[in-house]
């Protein structure tokens, strides 16, 4: 099983997904249709390299709210989810969410809110990922991009 890799023209940022992380991400965005899900993503950085390894998901915490074409995630349970990752090494590096059966390029309110994250002392993630699945079944898309405190925002290739 290959991994979906997103990467910078001057491979100064990475991310990795797994193949079946992200059939577990699709289930979920299928079961939400047409209304949007999210979540966390969690996995590590390679220091040299700076790529995000995505090894895990945490989904729709139970107080998220959405719509078609939006989605507030929630916190309810998410920091003793991380706490309890965090003996396994996995670690918040990020956002996923559903654009369903749309574009997967981010909107001005993603764009905001991912500002907020990386500005945000309690996520310790001053470079946080997100992930954006757009389409539906059988026609997926992906958008990756970093956010790196303080700069502008970097869109990511998918090989
Ligand atoms: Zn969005």
């Amino acid at each position: 099983m290959n991994n979906l890799i997103f990467t910078e023209s001057n491979q100064r940022f990475k991310i990795s997904i797994p193949n079946e992380i992200l059939i577990e991400v699709q289930k979920l965005c299928e079961l939400s249709f047409p209304n949007e899900t999210g979540g966390i993503l969690v996995g590590s950085y390679s220091e040299e390299f700076k790529c995000a390894d995505v090894s895990g998901i945490i989904v729709a915490p139970p107080d998220s709210k959405s719509g078609p074409t939006w989605f507030s995630r929630g916190t309810n349970g998410v920091k003793g989810e991380l706490d309890r990752l965090w003996f396994k090494k996995k670690f918040y590096i990020g956002e996923w969410h559903y654009h369903p059966g749309s574009s997967s390029n981010l909107s001005s309110q993603d764009i905001k809110q991912m500002i907020n994250i990386s500005n945000n002392e309690n996520y310790k993630c001053p470079e946080p990922i997100l992930l954006i699945v757009g389409g539906k079944s059988d026609l997926w898309e992906y958008s990756g991009y970093v956010f790196p405190k303080g700069k502008p925002f970097v869109y990511l290739i998918s090989e």
